[in-house]
């Protein structure tokens, strides 16, 4: 968290080594009590910021981060390679699991066939937001 004091920059780093333990509602509560502020919530994978503040959207663009493999089913001779070697799980004889998928993209150096493509994933949304 950044706060700006009569143009002065201050850093306020709030954390924690596990998750759901209050964070962002200190980081909110905190940016309530500032004037003309800008807040940015950066989290990569659950952002939530926003279910605290109500934000009105003004801008919706989607966000498209790493990549994830797609499979040609066609050339796939189902060697059972590819689930051999994912340490995620994440596919089988070319099927992918896209939850738990990490898009590392081994597999597809690794499938003989050349069926496994990587490709751009859409990862949500990022939004600019009036609070
Ligand atoms: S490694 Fe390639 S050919 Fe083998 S099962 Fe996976 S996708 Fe199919
Ligand atoms: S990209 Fe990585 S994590 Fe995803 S299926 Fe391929 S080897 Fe597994």
């Amino acid at each position: 968290m950044v706060i700006m004091v009569q143009n002065e920059i201050k850093q306020l780093a709030i954390v924690s080594g596990k998750g759901g333990t209050g964070k962002t509602t200190i980081a909110a509560a905190f940016a309530a009590l500032a004037k003309n502020k800008a807040m940015v919530d950066c989290d990569v994978d659950a952002t939530d910021l926003h279910l605290l503040l109500q934000p009105k959207v003004l801008v919706q663009e989607k966000y498209f981060g790493g990549r994830s493999p797609h499979v040609d089913l066609d050339k796939c001779t189902q060697c059972g390679l590819c689930t051999e070697i994912c340490r995620f799980s994440a596919i089988d004889n070319g099927v992918v699991d896209y939850i738990s998928c990490e898009g590392c993209g081994f597999c597809s150096h690794i499938c003989p066939e050349g069926a496994i493509k990587m490709e751009e994933a859409f990862s949500g949304d990022w939004f600019v937001s009036e609070i």
